[in-house]
């Protein structure tokens, strides 16, 4: 048993087989530990808690494993991050691997280096025969993959190593590359064999990017996993002979939500169950890709010799062949088998998209049903399928006939609770705004600040009609409401002496309703704004929410912004209805701030609907994502239903534009009047990017310019 830092060293010297290291129960802080020794089959060396659960390790920690047949256990990592690349590492140094070892039961909660866009990862495998399970891993958000096995010398591989029954919490949409949960092999090492088995875990709304797991090596299975909400797909991006069976998809028509996409040589895709899947392109229910002839390591092979065969691909949007294909990506998929496959769709049209040459695939005994838009191929039977829920909750044919099409009946669900350890609680669904107390306000100088330092998470301030004037900056760490009272007429109106009224700082998120905001007695200084994010990086992505609201006379001096974001933040979330802003010097929504055309964003959804926005000197929206990374979905833009009136004017506007976006994935300008303003400019970049612009009018308006400035 050790309880500091100096027992432990002593204790870790010259262990023998059998021997146990016992953390005692409590805070270990700033704490980095290697483990090394050589156990015996059956007689591991263990190091674990005194108490599962009760051994915290946070500030500046890290565990290092060296040596064969080590055991560790019962661990919490949060509160702190890790100093080195690795919270945990199958290794001490690149000469000094662990093998035939095991980390069970281990949390790793929120353990995130300040800076977002630091990367670093969570658990790293190297070595031989090593089992990672029954862990629970939640929260990563900075950048970098939450686990990863590596194959950098020959000790690490065909290494055999089992990751089974861990529970996958939920990741945020980090804004950029490198938000993948699980990653086995670099393209690099691409081509050599991880013999890696990734069995029972459970992939909770992991949401960080385009790749869920980024497979890049060969003969690895897949089995039995389950992917829940998770934006994303299982990407066999490099590597051969790989093994994907017995996997269940669930969308719940979550958007960007995908299921396996196939790369390479020799894969074999069968018996996965996918359901619900709403994404499109690269991130689809199934997506079969082109390759680059004679493609470089790290580009993409061709689709040679794989086979498809007894999936059931129930109610999704999407389903590509020779996806990716174009001047580069001309290699279409050949020797290539798809059977057996059931396509059902109910509740809504699944797009069967074929993008090049399919002669490739041969298609036998698929049998389709509801509407599906099927390619120009043989081997689909078009018919009536009733379906019938099983006791796992997964649907089946009723009929006989079809058993042998589509997934197997056989085909288990895995239980959330089956993952992960059983004493330490697994995160609902994330209620924030308006869950909390509601605290009424009456008018005068700083009440509202008063109310806002004692309001706790979700609660609801509620504003009387009359005049609240803040002397200070509100710093919100948690989400709140600021909305009029009941009846409150006319509206209570805010004003404010600093240059910013809120700040949304680690954990902030924001909503507005029914109120005026009105900037008059800012300081006379440039740069001002109503809300602004922290000056510094943040891990948490926010949300703004703004109805039924008045900003008016952010005019104190120029460039007096609505939002203003600093670079290295997200927001999840940015909305504005029924409002009116009138008389702003600079921008109403900025997310402009990633200039390093990296593939980095500031915002997720921005959506603007049923609002006016008069006499702006900047844009209603500026939106800005260089570079040409494939990895995001986002940003989506939405302006509906709208009036820009004077918009875009300053000769500080950069861009001359009333509205600018710059890289948007998915943008929606329908049904607004522009009128004296200047145009909407959107240049298009990577990707495939959906630009819809309709039903607006153009008085006294330049036409809206759309220009493709990406390079590949
Ligand atoms: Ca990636």
């Amino acid at each position: 048993m050790v309880r500091s830092e100096q027992e432990f060293l002593l204790a870790t010297k010259g262990l023998q087989p059998g021997d146990s290291v016992i953390l005692a129960n409590g805070q270990w802080r700033d704490f980095e530990m290697v483990f090394s020794g050589r156990g015996r089959p059956g007689q591991p060396i263990t190091l674990r808690a005194e108490t599962p659960g009760k051994v915290l390790i946070g500030g500046k920690s890290n565990l290092r494993l060296a040596g064969e047949y080590l055991l560790v256990t019962g661990l919490v990592f949060r509160d702190g991050h890790t100093p080195t690349n690795e919270v945990i590492s199958f290794r001490r140094g690149r000469d000094q691997l662990a093998n035939h070892s095991r980390v069970t039961n281990i949390v790793i909660d929120h353990y995130n280096n300040p800076e977002r866009y630091e990367r670093d990862f969570w658990v790293m495998m190297y070595g031989k025969n090593n089992r990672f399970d029954h862990n629970h891993l939640e929260g990563k958000s900075n950048a970098g993959v939450t686990m990863a096995v590596r194959l950098d010398s020959q000790g690490s591989r065909n290494n055999r190593h089992r990751i089974d029954h861990n529970y996958f919490g939920p990741r945020p949409i980090l804004g950029a590359n490198g938000g993948e949960t699980l990653r086995i092999g670099t393209s690099k090492y691409s081509l050599t064999e991880s013999e890696t088995l990734v069995e029972n875990n459970y992939f909770d709304r992991c949401n960080g990017e385009l790749e869920i797991i980024s497979n890049k090596s060969g003969k690895n299975v897949f089995r039995g996993n389950v992917f829940l909400e998770s934006r994303g797909t299982l990407t066999l991006r490099h590597g051969n002979d790989n093994l994907v069976e017995a996997n269940v998809f669930l969308g719940n028509g979550v958007e960007h939500t995908g299921g396996i996409r196939v790369i390479n040589k020799r894969q074999v895709i069968r018996n996965n169950y996918l359901s619900g899947l709403t994404g499109h392109r690269f991130g689809g229910a199934l997506v079969i890709m082109n390759g680059v002839p004679d493609s470089p390591i790290n580009r993409y092979h061709q689709v040679e010799d794989s086979l498809i065969e007894n999936n059931s691909l129930i109610d999704n949007e999407h389903i590509e062949f020779a996806a990716g294909s174009d001047e580069e990506r001309s290699a279409v998929p050949i020797r290539s088998t798809f059977r057996n496959n059931l396509i059902v769709n109910s509740s809504r049209p699944n797009l069967i998209t074929v993008h090049d040459e399919i002669k490739g695939v041969s298609f036998a005994n698929n049998v389709v049903a509801g509407d599906v838009t099927l390619p120009d191929a043989l081997g689909f039977e078009r018919r009536q399928v009733a379906l019938e829920k099983n006791e796992n909750g997964l649907f089946h044919p009723l009929d006989e006939s079809l058993a042998k099409i589509g997934a197997p009946r056989s085909l288990k669900l895995l239980e959330r609770a089956q993952t992960g350890v059983s004493w330490y609680p697994k995160p609902g669904s994330a209620s924030s705004f308006d869950s909390g107390a509601t605290w009424l306000v009456d008018p005068g100088r700083d009440t509202l600040t008063g109310a806002f330092e004692k309001a706790a998470y979700g609660d609801i301030i509620e504003l009387r009609p009359g005049d609240y004037t803040v002397t200070r900056i509100l710093s919100l760490d948690r989400p709140l409401t600021v909305r009029a009272a009941a009846n409150a007429q006319p509206r209570p109106r805010i004003q404010f002496e600093r240059s910013a009224l809120f700040e949304l700082a680690e954990g902030g998120s924001l909503k507005l309703a029914g109120i005026a905001i009105d900037g008059s007695l800012a300081p006379d200084a440039s740069g001002n704004s109503v809300v602004r994010t922290s000056r510094y990086s943040m891990l948490s992505n926010y949300e703004l929410e703004v109805a039924n609201a008045e900003v008016l006379n952010l005019d104190t001096n120029h460039s007096f912004n609505f939002l203003r974001v600093s670079s290295h933040t997200f927001a999840q979330k940015v909305s504005i209805r029924g409002s009116l802003f009138r008389n702003i010097s600079g921008h109403v929504i900025a997310l402009d701030r990633e200039i390093d055309d990296l593939g980095i964003y500031n915002g997720e959804y921005i959506t603007l609907t049923g609002s006016t926005f008069e006499n702006i000197g900047g844009a209603v929206i500026s939106i800005y994502r260089g570079g040409t990374d494939e990895s995001t979905f986002g940003p989506h833009v939405r302006l509906q239903d709208s009036i820009l009136k004077t918009v875009g004017k300053n000769r500080r506007n950069r861009n001359s534009s009333a509205v600018f976006l710059h890289g948007v994935q998915q943008a929606e300008i329908r049904a607004n009047l522009f009128s004296d303003s200047q145009p909407l400019r959107i240049v298009e970049t990577v990707g495939e990017p959906i630009t819809v612009i309709r039903e607006n009018q153009w008085v006294a308006t330049p036409p809206p310019s759309v220009t493709t400035g990406g390079v590949r």
